[in-house]
């Protein structure tokens, strides 16, 4: 199939983000299409977390541009809280509102931003807790869930604004080990269903097996980019050997 310019959900030109002199992004490149999975990989205090935040200006670059289907976040004229409702993120610590029951959680956003009703919403909802497998908790609250399953309602919630991209900030670094699974389940089969998604994490196996790109992060930038088997198989720098000596 050809590429047409449509494909292209976002662009990454000449990114740099420094925090006073810190330089943490030192001009980063890359195009993002549609139904990419992207596994992004690198030791830690690297800027992985950086870069994806900066994706949807939850940190404002000091260089370079982000396009969004062609739209220019970096501008300030642009509505951002907009354009991240088609941006979904899903962080490490799940980030769920104590005080409301998981229907509420996953209702909040798309009520308030008038994008559904509070009937459709909780249609939606009741929905998607049923793809990640939690029907039954909707009138509970996290307090009562597993850590495993406060991030499958953490993915319920960002999927309810309908986004065309995922960004997961190392969705299993704060589970326990046999929560893990549960989780990584539900994210690989939202990439097969066609979701685009850039993913941070430290699950090899997984990387390569759910990703169709495999980014390594050192020294501010991404220094090696290739299609999982050869990443891992394969791998051309140094660092990248050494990175994965270690963790393989
Ligand atoms: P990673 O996610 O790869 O572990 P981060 O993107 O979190 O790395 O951090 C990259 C570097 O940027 C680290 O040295 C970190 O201390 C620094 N950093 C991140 N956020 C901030 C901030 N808000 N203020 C100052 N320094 C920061
Ligand atoms: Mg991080």
């Amino acid at each position: 199939m050809s590429e047409t310019k449509s494909d292209v959900l976002l662009e990454v030109k000449n990114l740099h983000k420094a925090f006073d002199k810190h330089v943490v992004l030192n001009d980063v490149n890359t195009t993002v299409r549609k139904g990419d999975v992207i596994a992004i990989i690198g030791p830690s205090g690297c800027g992985k977390s950086t870069f994806l935040r900066s994706l949807n200006m939850l940190e404002m670059p000091t260089g370079g541009h982000v396009l969004f289907h062609g739209t220019d976040l970096t501008d300030k004229s642009v509505n951002i809280n907009q354009i991240r409702e088609k941006i979904g993120m899903v962080f490490q610590h799940f980030n769920l509102f104590p005080n409301m029951t998981i229907r509420e959680n996953i209702c909040l956003a798309p009520v308030k931003l008038k994008l559904m009703t509070k009937e459709e919403a909780s249609k939606k909802a009741d929905e998607l807790l049923e793809r990640v497998g939690l029907k039954d908790k909707a009138d509970t609250y996290p307090a009562m869930l597993s850590g495993g399953q406060k991030q499958r309602v953490a993915i319920a919630r960002a999927l309810a604004m309908n986004p065309e991209v995922m960004l997961f900030d190392e969705p299993t670094s704060a589970l326990d080990p046999e929560m893990v699974g549960e989780v990584l389940t539900i994210i690989k089969e939202l990439a097969q269903s066609g979701m685009t998604m850039l993913i941070v994490t430290h699950e090899m196996g997984f990387a390569k097996e759910v990703s169709n790109r495999c980014m390594f992060f050192s020294d501010g930038n991404i220094t090696e980019e290739n299609a999982p088997k050869e990443f891992f198989e394969n791998p051309q720098s140094p660092r990248l050997k050494e990175f994965l000596s270690k963790v393989l």
